[in-house]
């Protein structure tokens, strides 16, 4: 066996000990998350209120009726699933592979693999989102709020977050199976992830086995796995969401509000413009360091899409009309909070493609013995995850669309003649009710759901910035150190 062989062979590094709160936490996300996903499908909705009114009586709860009101499924648990729909769901990621090939993208390398050699990768997300949205504005064009995709995600919400789990649930065993072969010997580039071989079973499966899980697919060729859910359908399905909430908020209210178009806008931006940049992920953790698990393709393919959508879920059925001054408010986060975003992502980006490049061959750096080099100058130099910063100032003008939220269902009464013009909404879903909406008690009780994203967003930030600290620790030893005396702040510059 060649020398370059063996090195292929063999993970690249020691194991470097446990993340997430090892093989507890791991499990407790596992399970979880995706609850956290269904919870917010039931306790929140146009049945009895957002959030349902029991829970603002728990002395009172009893669980059918909080079962009534969350509107249960009637053939219980299995109600959570749809075969159809499962079909449906597994048709749209079908489409996204089908324009993976089809379409053209821009074929590039990708970063140094520890065990040497560069894998090559296609983006084309981008090109394959403006097609889909692309046949959804011709099928909205032509049936408006009615178009049977908005309808279909509306109605099978709760199935198509279920069918979608199934799908990460599989991915990541099938990566985590595949992984072992990883050791028996190949020389396709294939290795495991730095802190993804520990040994315990559940914990690799979550945190991600191997780096870059490839798979051969006839007719499509060789597909990877992680790349391919990086942004592909869960960024382009938080869209379409969004999209069907509008759908359903005409349908259901005659008109289409500020706010929900305001925050479908900036979400839809911060998705096209991370695909229309997408060779960027190939600096990013989760394609440099982070191993395919049910952390990653449950991230990508369900919590993304699920739980940044709520504030235009809420908006679906509780519009909020912003005016000027509120459209004002809400943009100014956006604005700034987008200029650093972006600004920061681009000089790294820039920097590290190609350090001569006119817009970036001014900064400073330090050259490490690794061979890279770290900015200490321009947004790298203000701190050392600036990029975050702007990341979290843009969730604030996703939430505060939403007002100080909750509603309650005040009641549900058989529709008349009148009732059934459009102006008046329609039917819904084909049932004949009219339903009427007050904030009532419910009002701020709303915002658990609709300003959670902030919360959370703010955690994972952290997280991921102490996750990415002790990585370039590992990584770059006394030359992280230096470079740290140089930027003293990790994400807020002055305060953290
Ligand atoms: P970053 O893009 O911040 O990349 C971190 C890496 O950059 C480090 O590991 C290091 O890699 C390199 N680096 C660190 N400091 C410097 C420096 N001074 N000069 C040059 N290179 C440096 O990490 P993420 O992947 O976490 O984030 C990418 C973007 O995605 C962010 O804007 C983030 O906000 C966003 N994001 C959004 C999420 C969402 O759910 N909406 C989730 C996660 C991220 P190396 O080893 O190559 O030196």
């Amino acid at each position: 066996m060649s020398k370059s062989e063996r090195k292929s062979v063999l993970p690249a590094e020691p194991s470097h000990g446990y993340e997430f709160g090892g093989p507890i936490g791991a499990f407790a996300a596992s399970l979880g998350l995706p609850l956290v996903c269904y919870l917010a499908a039931f306790l929140c909705n146009e049945i009895s209120g957002c959030p349902v009114p029991s829970a603002l009586h728990p002395r009172s709860l009893t669980l059918s009726k909080l079962k009534e009101e969350a509107g249960w499924p009637t053939d219980g648990v299995l109600g959570l699933a749809s075969l159809t729909v499962t079909g449906w769901v597994l048709a749209y990621y079908l489409l996204s592979l089908v324009l993976y090939i089809a379409l053209p993208g821009q074929e590039m390398e990708g970063p140094e693999l520890r065990t040497g050699g560069k894998l090559k990768y296609k983006f084309n997300a981008f090109q394959s989102a403006v097609f889909t949205l692309g046949l959804a504005a011709v099928g909205t064009a032509m049936q408006s709020s009615d178009f049977v995709l908005w309808t279909f995600i509306w109605d099978n919400y709760v199935q198509i977050i279920t069918a979608n789990l199934g799908i990460a649930l599989f991915l990541a065993w099938f990566s985590y199976y595949r992984s072992f072969t990883v050791n028996a010997g190949n020389t396709q580039k294939r290795e495991l992830a730095e802190g993804g071989h520990s040994g315990n079973l559940v914990y690799d499966w979550f945190i991600g086995r191997e780096l870059n899980p490839r798979v051969e697919l006839p007719v499509f060729g060789v597909i990877d796995i992680k790349a391919f859910c990086e942004l592909r359908p869960g960024m382009l399905g938080w869209i379409l969401l969004d999209l069907a909430f509008i759908a359903h908020q005409h349908k259901v209210h005659g008109y289409v509000s500020d706010s929900i178009l305001l925050i479908t806008g900036f979400q839809s931006l911060y998705v096209l413009d991370a695909m229309y940049m997408e060779p960027a992920i190939m600096t990013t953790i989760d394609i440099t360091t982070d191993g395919f698990g049910f952390m990653l393709a449950f991230g990508d393919l369900v919590w993304l899409p699920f739980t940044y959508s709520l504030q235009a879920r809420y908006l679906a059925v509780y519009p909020v009309n912003l005016g000027i001054l509120g459209i004002i408010g809400v943009l100014a986060p956006q604005a700034l909070g987008y200029y650093i975003f972006r600004s920061a992502n681009n000089e790294k980006n820039r920097f590290r493609t190609d350090p001569n490049d006119p817009k970036v061959a001014h900064l400073q750096s330090i050259k490490t013995a690794k061979g890279t080099r770290l900015l200490t100058s321009g947004w790298w130099g203000t701190a050392r995850h600036i990029n975050y910063l702007g990341d979290w100032i843009m969730a604030w003008s996703y939430c505060l669309p939403t007002g100080i939220a909750g509603y309650r269902v005040l009641h549900s009464s058989p529709i008349t003649n009148d009732d059934l013009s459009p102006a008046n909404g329609g039917l819904t879903g084909g049932i004949p009710i009219k339903t009427e909406f007050v904030q009532g008690e419910a009002k701020g009780w709303g915002m658990i759901f609709t300003y959670f994203y902030i919360l959370y967003f703010a955690i994972l930030l952290v997280h991921r910035e102490m996750r990415d600290e002790a990585k370039c620790s590992r990584k770059y030893g006394s030359d992280w150190e230096k470079y740290k005396k140089k930027v003293r702040w990790r994400i807020l510059p002055g305060v953290y």
